[in-house]
């Protein structure tokens, strides 16, 4: 049911959280002799914290029930993240969702999975479990302990610090196996990277991602979310349900140039020289660069037209 969800939420600002520091180039290419990671700990609203370290945003619920987190980093900084849910009530975690099979969310799975319960998407145990490819990268199976202990594929809720903690699958947006996962009383919704807060996206295409899907899936979220909530989207700064709706908008009108000039047979080189309006220049400013969006736009819908054709 995701119909009638209705969050609440107090808002903190972390727009001093820098992109250059939870980017994704420092994800996928790794700095992995860096020490000076350092996890900042904000209260969203109600029992809900973010932590921001390098990687994915960590979302936590603390109350009278414990710990439960959404997404882990990495393992080489799992002492640092420990030490922050320490203070907010205990570095053992009940429950640790995945939202998706990204290294820069599922990196300390094999701590954390030593005590907690990690849950995530079929696809998600899948696709750890097996090696992958991103950006051109290949990916190890992760040690067993770090694979999701329970699974499902259209979601489940947990009953936890006196509210329904609502985990959602969305189809293939960023990934094949993303979770949205809805705090209900606390009003904070946690999008993973089916959100990048004012930057172009990542699609992972080779994870079963889609461009459309994602617009489809953000579309839904718009509609869901209540006016109020706030917003831990997978990078970048906590946000607001306005915050999103220009996101919405802002995949929309790219992907629509992109579409278009595919139709009058442009190149993918002569669309990328074309480039976007200015008005979308901060938008590349992340780790996903106007030319690596057109790309994926071009080729995620490459793909259903060959789809479509066969
Ligand atoms: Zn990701």
């Amino acid at each position: 049911m995701r119909k009638g969800i209705f969050v609440a939420v107090i808002m903190i600002c972390c727009a001093s959280v820098s992109w250059a520091h939870i980017s994704l180039i420092k994800d996928y290419h790794v700095d992995k002799t860096r020490q000076d990671v350092v996890i900042k700990t904000e209260k969203v609203s109600g029992n809900i914290y973010v932590l921001f370290g390098q990687g994915g945003n960590i979302g936590v619920s603390s109350g009278k029930d414990g710990i439960l987190m959404i997404d882990d980093q990495f393992e080489r900084i799992a002492d640092k993240i420990k030490a922050s849910l320490k203070e907010l009530g205990s570095e053992r975690p009940r429950f640790l969702f995945n939202t998706h099979w990204h290294g820069d969310h599922t990196g300390g799975n094999p701590i954390f999975g030593k005590d907690s319960i990690i849950l995530a998407h079929n696809n998600v145990r899948k696709r750890l479990s097996t090696a992958q490819t991103v950006m051109g990268n290949n990916i190890q199976p992760i040690a067993a302990i770090g694979l999701p202990l329970i699974t499902y594929n259209e979601g489940l809720s947990i009953h936890f610090n006196g509210e329904e903690v609502r985990a959602v699958h969305f189809p293939s947006g960023h990934t094949d196996g993303d979770t949205v996962i809805f705090f209900t009383g606390s009003n904070v919704v946690h999008l993973g990277d089916d959100f990048f807060a004012g930057r172009f996206p990542f699609v992972d295409l080779n994870s079963g991602g889609s461009v459309a899907g994602l617009i489809k899936n953000i579309g839904e979220l718009v509609k869901q979310i209540p006016s109020d909530a706030k917003l831990i989207p997978g990078h970048g700064a906590v946000s607001t349900l306005n915050d999103l709706k220009t996101y919405h908008q802002t995949l929309i009108e790219t992907t629509d140039i992109v579409r278009q000039a595919m139709q009058k047979n442009k190149s993918l080189e002569e669309i990328k020289k074309a480039g976007f309006p200015e008005k979308y220049k901060e938008w590349g400013t992340g780790f996903i660069k106007a030319d690596r969006w057109i790309e994926t736009i071009y080729n995620s819908y490459s793909v259903s037209m060959n789809n479509t054709k066969k």
